[in-house]
């Protein structure tokens, strides 16, 4: 996002440090913009006007306790560091945004998520504890089911009062497209995904799962694009119907941590850094967790389901070792890498969705994008999360008037996955980006009730201007 500046940067150490700053601030109404890692892509970090406040000095890893499962850590610790520390504990910390230079306080603004979430949810999952310091200066502490609303709708945390909104979240597996709501509504979850608007996140105790003793993982080819999607459906149908009922060692069944697509496009630009990466309908990436005791079981179950949807087994490929996956993650990885080599210097962004649709909707949604996009003749990749039925379309303009019609086209997609029944933005977030999507998707009324909530805690409005909806709101 482009003319971004600010009056003054903050490096503070403390929350009183930033509690000070915001006093300031709040009583001189100046905008006040607050900024992780700086990897989100819908430009809420970035400020125009006003101060920063940068949290990459609050990066401390307080304490991991290996017995609770519980990590106590400041905003900016670097997710790729907690991760490594919480796995020399041999526990676990799922959300996997892709990018792990962000920080723990920008994925609990952003609530991110990525392809493990499948299994393990998004980042809202593992948020037990937060220290806010809201606008006025004032520190509140919040722990999970502390404030809850009341029958009547009302959540009271001090001097502060909310008004539980009416609206209903769309039916889908991942959704950061306005202010979660609930009934009952818990406040934790108002500040998760918040994207900079209610307050500075300046503590986070986050539960952590055990360590997975093994992975068995997987990308196969398909001829054809049916048979693909037929073993998505019955992948994700196991996967859910395993995590109802329980497993045991006895009987393990199908529960894939993720399930990732590549259409046949995708894989083209693979092939440039694969030359292996056969010229197919389409690629499923999966993984699955697995134990000493039910390892061969599993092997058995996917490879016996492989068949039956008609995957090119020869050509595909499959790891049970570190080594080897990261070889996939690797091949994954391939997608971006090729595609921002090749158009860096086109002098055109692509355009890229981020929408999810229920499930029952998801076949609907794909075959819009490939009748908008195929005919086009604008080079364009689908690809991502189809196990949460969320997957990314990027459209590569190479001159005004393409990028005219991508612009087109992207239009139109949003506007088929909201009458759908799905959200405008599925994990990146609204930021500034994407606030006319999120007005079309939540209509007046909702945007109202969201900036209800906001003047509630920020009732001069200067904390992540921009973000989310218009200043004509607040
Ligand atoms: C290559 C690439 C791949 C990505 N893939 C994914 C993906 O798969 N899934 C996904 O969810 N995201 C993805 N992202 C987006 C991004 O990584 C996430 O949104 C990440 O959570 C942002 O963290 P950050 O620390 O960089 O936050 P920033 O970008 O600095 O900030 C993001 C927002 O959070 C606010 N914020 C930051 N820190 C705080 C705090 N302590 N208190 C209050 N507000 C705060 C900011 O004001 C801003 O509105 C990707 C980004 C890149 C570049």
């Amino acid at each position: 996002m482009a003319g971004g500046n600010a009056e003054r940067l903050f490096i503070p150490e403390s929350s009183d440090e930033i509690a000070a700053i915001l006093r300031d601030a709040n009583e001189q109404g100046i905008a006040v913009t607050i900024s992780g890692g700086r990897t989100g892509t819908v430009g809420g970090a970035i400020p125009f006007g006003g101060y920063v406040i940068s949290l990459e000095r609050l990066n401390k890893i307080k304490s991991i306790d290996k017995d609770a499962r519980v990590a106590v850590v400041e905003p900016g610790v670097i997710l790729g560091d907690l991760q490594k520390a919480v796995e020399a504990d041999g526990l676990f910390y799922p959300p996997d945004p892709t990018e792990w230079s962000c920080q723990i306080g920008g994925t609990v603004a952003t609530n991110a998520s990525g392809a493990r979430s499948f299994k393990y949810g998004a980042t809202r999952a593992y948020v037990q504890r937060l220290t806010v310091v809201l606008a006025s200066g004032d520190i509140v502490n919040i722990r999970r089911g502390e404030y809850v609303s009341s029958d009547e709708g009302v959540i009271v945390i001090g001097e502060i009062s909310i008004k539980v909104p009416t609206y209903e979240r769309p039916d889908v597996r991942k959704n950061v497209s306005g202010y979660f709501n609930a009934q009952p509504l818990d406040a934790i979850d108002i500040f998760i995904g918040s994207e900079g608007t209610l307050g500075v996140i300046t503590e986070i105790e986050l539960s952590l799962l055990p360590k997975p003793e093994g992975f068995f993982s997987g990308i196969v080819f398909f001829e054809r694009r049916d048979d693909l999607l037929a073993f998505v459906d019955e992948v994700r149908g196991y996967s859910l119907a395993s995590r109802e009922c329980r497993q045991t060692a006895d009987t393990p069944t199908i529960d894939a941590s993720l399930v990732e697509y590549f259409d046949s496009n995708s894989l083209k630009f693979i092939a440039e850094k694969f030359s292996e990466t056969p010229d197919v309908a389409g690629a499923i990436f999966f993984e699955q967790e697995t134990t000493s005791d039910t390892e061969d079981a599993l092997l058995e179950q996917w490879n016996a389901l492989l068949e039956k949807h008609n995957a090119d087994l020869e050509n595909s490929w499959f790891a049970t070792n570190a080594e080897d996956r990261e070889k996939m993650r690797a091949f994954r990885h391939a997608l971006p890498l090729t595609a921002n080599e090749r158009y860096s210097r086109s002098g055109f962004r692509k355009i890229s969705s981020d929408m999810a649709v229920p499930v029952e909707e998801f076949r609907s949604l794909l075959k819009f994008y490939e009748y908008q996009c195929g005919p086009s003749g604008i080079d364009h990749v689908i690809f991502g999360h189809i196990g949460d039925c969320h997957l990314h379309l990027n459209l590569f303009p190479k001159n005004i008037e393409e990028n005219e019609r991508a612009r087109h086209i992207y239009g139109r997609c949003i506007a088929h996955a909201i009458m759908l029944g799905g959200c405008v933005s599925a994990e990146h977030g609204i930021g500034k980006l994407k606030r006319k999507y999120l007005a079309a998707m939540m209509g007046e009324r909702y945007l109202n009730e969201m900036a209800d909530i906001k003047r509630a805690f920020d009732p001069k409005g200067i904390l992540g201007r921009g973000n989310m909806f218009d200043e004509s709101y607040l």
